[in-house]
């Protein structure tokens, strides 16, 4: 599996190309990822937009990279009500008012997209979701979990800290040698150890 992560500002969410046709998130800044992805792909070979969650940060630049390049958007089906909502998409947080994002497909979980499978991860959203490949043990972990034992907040439009606590216990039945965080840097060591923290931490928050 190859996974390129694109360059964006320090408030955009990481955006991923994974095998040069799935975009795990965009940010916000579409001319940023479009030039990027131009370079690094041909016209109509993007096939699908996954966002791990409604939030604008992540979902922002979705709609103007979807038709770029003839992309299809994937989004959980519990965050759909949230996506184009000034409060649920946290848009107004960003100072910008909420985007008009058409989701193509909406995912329950168990989806797969190559490798890359759905795993929904409640608790920092709704609809939340990670993307696992067994084969190469990468975790895509959105908003659900960050490096170094942090965890998704659970104090915005839907969020819930119990079954953020659920959805981790869930990530730690995986073998994860790789971690796609949506903020920070990528985790290449340790990230079996680094959810556990996560599960300790979110734990004593619930
Ligand atoms: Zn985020
Ligand atoms: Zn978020």
């Amino acid at each position: 599996m190859q996974v390129i992560k694109l360059q964006n500002s320090p408030y955009d969410a990481n955006a991923y190309l994974v095998d040069g046709r799935i975009l795990v998130d965009v940010g916000m800044d579409a001319h940023a990822i479009i030039s990027q992805l131009e370079n690094i792909i041909e016209p109509g070979k993007l096939e699908t937009i996954v966002l791990t969650h409604c939030h604008y940060d992540h979902s922002g630049g979705a709609a103007q990279v979807a038709a770029a390049f003839g992309a299809k958007i994937a989004i959980h089906r519990d965050d759909v009500s949230l996506l184009n909502n000034a409060r649920g998409s946290a848009s107004l947080l960003f100072g910008m008012k909420a985007p008009s994002i058409v989701p193509d497909i909406l995912l329950s979980g168990g989806e797969t997209f190559g490798e890359l499978e759905v795993i929904h991860t409640p608790g920092h959203t709704p609809g939340g979701i990670c993307l696992y490949s067994a084969r190469a043990k990468a975790l895509f972990s959105g908003d659900t979990v960050f490096p170094d034992g942090s965890f998704g907040r659970t104090d915005l439009a839907g969020g819930n800290a119990t079954k953020l606590v659920e959805s981790i216990r869930k990530l730690m039945l995986l073998d994860v040698s790789v971690m796609y965080p949506g903020h920070e840097d990528i985790v290449n060591r340790d990230a079996n150890e680094q959810i556990r923290m996560s599960l300790m931490m979110a734990s004593q928050y619930s």
